[in-house]
């Protein structure tokens, strides 16, 4: 079934493309969208390429009730010599198909899929900006359509991409952030939905948010559900400390989200030969390494920041910051390479690119 040329309703009128200088993130959506339908009779089916429009749904439909749904979220660059590059597209596949086991949605082929994403960014390749930091936001999900309020798994899904040129993360280059350690809240249980992308997950996290920026604070950082000690996340990103020498960032441990920046990042630092630990760490050992002088470096890893460097960290009434609020070499080394693989500027020695034809 792979290479099978997707069916393409064109599109009457296209959309003036937006000034690719301040770009808001998630606002501008390209003059397509994928989709594919599920049934239980015919499997996944009937990918086409459509113009964007909107969509229409019997008010019934579990996805508006029960939340069965999953999403994704990816990015296509535009290099100097005008190639469209994706990063590790592969790997958001296989965790669409991770969420999708956890919320009880029959998985998609993996090859086939990435294949209709590759024809569809191809079709849309002059939405992909090319100012310095800026890119196309891909937003592949998939909602349960069933009309029935019965407590059980749709028997029908709505598989969409959408995709949406953003601009830089850094306008005004890389700034570290100031973080509120949540200690009532919690973002994800072991057992719960925390290692899926599902809806609930980040609307649950919208109080906290609140909460944090009301306080002057940009981002939360998570503790484990249970003891409020373990740290597992920053925002909607992984999170990387660098105490005396080592990096060190929370195990997989059922409740954190498997980012493929934090994969990506693990890798880079190993192969540096830099020594890196994933193991549980607590928010004691956390502040007590910035009493000692020994906490280096505290970083946040994910697709729409790449790296996200924290300043400043607030615990109980404990402020910590952390080197002196400036971004740290390893948090800068990460992102220009990082930053430098995805857009062709530096060679992709662990094959992670794929060229969009
Ligand atoms: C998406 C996400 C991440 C980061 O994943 P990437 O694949 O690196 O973008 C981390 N934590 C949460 C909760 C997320 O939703």
């Amino acid at each position: 079934m792979v290479n099978e040329k997707v069916k393409i309703i064109e599109v009457e009128d296209k959309k003036p493309k937006p000034d690719p200088n301040g770009l808001m993130f998630g606002r501008h959506f390209t003059d397509y969208m994928f989709t594919m339908d599920y049934s239980t009779e015919l499997g996944w089916h009937e990918a086409r390429i459509v113009p964007y429009e909107a969509i229409t749904l019997d008010p019934a439909s579990m996805i508006f009730h029960y939340g069965q749904t999953v999403f994704e979220g990816l990015k296509a660059y535009r290099t100097e010599d005008e190639r469209v590059l994706l990063f590790r597209p592969d790997k958001n596949i296989e965790r669409l198909n991770q969420s999708s086991e956890r919320l009880s949605i029959p998985k998609v082929d993996n090859e086939q899929v990435l294949d209709y994403l590759l024809q569809f960014i191809s079709l849309e390749k002059d939405w992909v900006p090319s100012s310095e930091g800026t890119s196309l936001y891909i937003r592949p999900f998939i909602i349960a359509t069933e009309p029935h309020l019965g407590l059980s798994p749709s028997s029908t899904y709505k598989l969409i991409v959408i995709l949406s040129p953003v601009g830089s993360y850094y306008p005004e280059g890389i700034n570290p952030v100031s973080i509120f350690v949540e200690e009532s809240y919690v973002r994800a249980v072991k057992g719960g939905t925390g290692t899926a992308k599902t809806a609930g997950n980040y609307s649950a996290s919208y109080i906290a948010q609140k909460k944090a920026s009301n306080n002057g604070f940009s981002q939360v950082l998570w503790l484990d559900a249970l003891e409020k000690r373990y740290v597992e996340e920053v925002g909607s990103m992984n999170v990387f400390f660098k105490i005396n020498g080592e990096i060190i960032t929370p195990a997989l441990n059922g409740s954190i989200l498997e980012g493929i920046t934090r994969m990506s990042a693990i890798e880079l630092m190993k192969e540096w030969g830099l020594t890196v630990t994933e193991r549980r760490i607590t928010i004691e050992e956390v502040v007590k390494a910035a009493k000692t002088g020994e906490l280096e470096e505290i970083f946040g890893t994910g697709t729409a920041a790449v790296i996200s460097p924290v300043g400043l960290l607030q615990w109980k009434d404990e402020s910590i910051t952390i080197n002196h609020r400036q971004t740290g070499p390893l948090a800068k080394k990460l992102y220009d390479t990082l930053t430098g693989i995805q857009t062709g500027k530096l060679p992709d020695p662990f094959g992670w690119t794929v060229v969009v034809k």
